[in-house]
C-alpha cells in the first residue's frame, strides 16, 4: 500500500517536471521566432538597407559584364562609372549600419537577383549590335528604377524616424541613382533620334 502511494507521488513530481521543461522549451522557441519578427518601423529600416546593401553587391558584380557588352563607348563609360559610384553606395550603406550598431549582411535582394538573371539572358541572346545597346540601356534603367523606389522608401523612412544625418547620406545616393538614370534616357533618346536621321536619308 505505502508503495503504490509513493510511487503515485513519485510519478506525479516526476510528470509536473516534464511538463514544465516542456513548457520552458516552448516558451523559448516561442520568444526566439518573436525576436526575430519585424515589430517596429526601425526594423522595417533595416530590412531595407539590408536589401540596398546586397542589391548593390550584386550589381557590383553584375555592372562590369554588361560594360564589356556594351560596343557603344558611352554607354561602356556609363557603366563603368556607375560602377565607381556603385561601390560607394555599398559602402555608405555599411556606415549607416555601423552607425545603427547593425550588420549590413543577411539579406537577399530577390528583385536585383531577377533583374540582373533578365539582362543576362538577354546578352546571350546575342542580339545585333545597336540592338545590344538599346537593350543593355532598357536592362539598366530598369535596374536604376528599382533603386530608386528602395532608396527613396528608405529615406523616408530615415526622416520619419528622425535619422536626418542617415537620411541625407542615402538622399547622396538616390541623386547618383537619378542622375545614372538620366544619362541612359539620354543616351536612349540619342539613339532614337539617330535612327530618325538614318530613316530620313533612306527616303
Ligand atoms: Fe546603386
Ligand atoms: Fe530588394
Ligand atoms: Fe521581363
Ligand atoms: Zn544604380
Amino acid at each position: 500500500m505505502f508503495f503504490w502511494v509513493n510511487q503515485l507521488i513519485f510519478e506525479a513530481i516526476f510528470s509536473s517536471y516534464i511538463l514544465l521543461y516542456l513548457e520552458k522549451k516552448i516558451c523559448r522557441t516561442l520568444l526566439t521566432i518573436n525576436s526575430k519578427k519585424m515589430k517596429t518601423l526601425k526594423d522595417l529600416f533595416e530590412h531595407q538597407l539590408k536589401d540596398l546593401y546586397n542589391a548593390e553587391g550584386q550589381l557590383i558584380k553584375a555592372l562590369p559584364k554588361m560594360a564589356k557588352k556594351a560596343t557603344d563607348s558611352k554607354l561602356k563609360k556609363a557603366f563603368e562609372d556607375h560602377l565607381e559610384e556603385t561601390k560607394e553606395q555599398k559602402k555608405r550603406i555599411e556606415e549607416i549600419c555601423d552607425e545603427l550598431g547593425i550588420k549590413p549582411s543577411g539579406e537577399t535582394c530577390k528583385a536585383m537577383e531577377g533583374l540582373i538573371k533578365e539582362a543576362e539572358a538577354f546578352i546571350e541572346e546575342n542580339p545585333d549590335e545597336d540592338v545590344l545597346n538599346a537593350g543593355l540601356i532598357a536592362e539598366a534603367q530598369r535596374i536604376e528604377h528599382y533603386e530608386i523606389s528602395g532608396y527613396g522608401t528608405a529615406i523616408r523612412y530615415a526622416k520619419e524616424l528622425g535619422m536626418d544625418k542617415i537620411a541625407k547620406k542615402l538622399v547622396k545616393t538616390l541623386d547618383e541613382e537619378y542622375h545614372a538614370d538620366e544619362l541612359l534616357n539620354d543616351m536612349a533618346e540619342k539613339r532614337l533620334n539617330k535612327k530618325a536621321i538614318s530613316q530620313e536619308q533612306d527616303k
